[in-house]
């Protein structure tokens, strides 16, 4: 099944694209495993599948530790500072960095790792109370306030637009996120900013995401089938 999901999920990319005129290569998929276990994750990488995505550290790591090194991981939850280390540790990008002090955390471990880690500015685009990401109009001056942590390496932003009904809810939202990112890049606030990523986009909105610009798409649901329940 998730052989199946994979190979229609990267047909749809590849169509997607092609109607806007992208490169599919341009999109990069990450299979969100949260709440999945190590033994689906090897399924999909049997499948071709090297980048995953995890919102819980601790279920992170027992996982990572167990599987082939091979596989890349984002981090894609809601990160603590006293948490920062295991994090630099494990994941090859952190997608959620939304304030200074996680940002300076995660510098001070990458350092001691003797490492650069690829980080992402999560925005709040929506504005909406309950949910991480710095608001639109600071997300320069946290992205001026990285410009010495050296370590990292700020590829561009990520962000969770308000839930809506319609696939085409989201539009605005990543449209939004995308202007931002072209304003910022203008500032030369991103380590390559002639190719700033974008992460947006989720299993029911992926194809708007890739019409308005995403680069990393997060797909758990519709790779892995319904998550079960906590
Ligand atoms: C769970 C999650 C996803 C994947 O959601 P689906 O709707 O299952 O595709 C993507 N991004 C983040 C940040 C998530 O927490």
């Amino acid at each position: 099944m998730i052989c199946a999901n994979l190979q229609r999920i990267r047909s749809v990319i590849g169509e997607t694209a092609g109607g806007c005129g992208r490169d599919p290569l341009e999109i990069k998929l990450v299979a969100v495993s949260k709440y999945m276990p190590a033994e689906m994750i090897a399924e999909a990488h049997q499948c071709d599948q090297v980048l995953f995505g995890e919102n819980y550290l601790q279920d992170a790591e027992a996982k990572i530790t167990r599987l082939p090194p091979a596989l890349r991981w984002h981090f894609i939850g809601h990160l603590q500072s006293n948490k920062a280390k295991t994090a630099a540790e494990l994941f090859q990008m952190i997608e959620t960095v939304d304030r200074l002090k996680i940002a300076q955390a995660l510098n001070r471990h990458a350092g001691l790792l003797q490492k650069k880690l690829d980080v992402l500015v999560q925005v709040n685009v929506g504005r909406e109370p309950q949910k991480s990401g710095i608001l639109p109009e600071e997300a320069g001056d946290l992205l001026r306030a990285m410009q010495p942590l050296t370590n990292l390496r700020v590829r561009g932003l990520m962000t969770m637009p308000p839930y809506g009904r319609e696939p085409e809810a989201s539009r605005p939202w990543f449209r939004a996120l995308k202007k931002l990112s072209a304003e910022l890049a203008a500032q030369e606030f991103f380590y390559d900013n002639t190719a700033v990523e974008l992460s947006m986009g989720m299993s029911g909105d992926f194809k708007i995401a890739i019409e308005e610009g995403a680069t990393f798409i997060r797909l758990g649901t519709a790779i892995f089938g319904e998550r079960p329940r906590q």
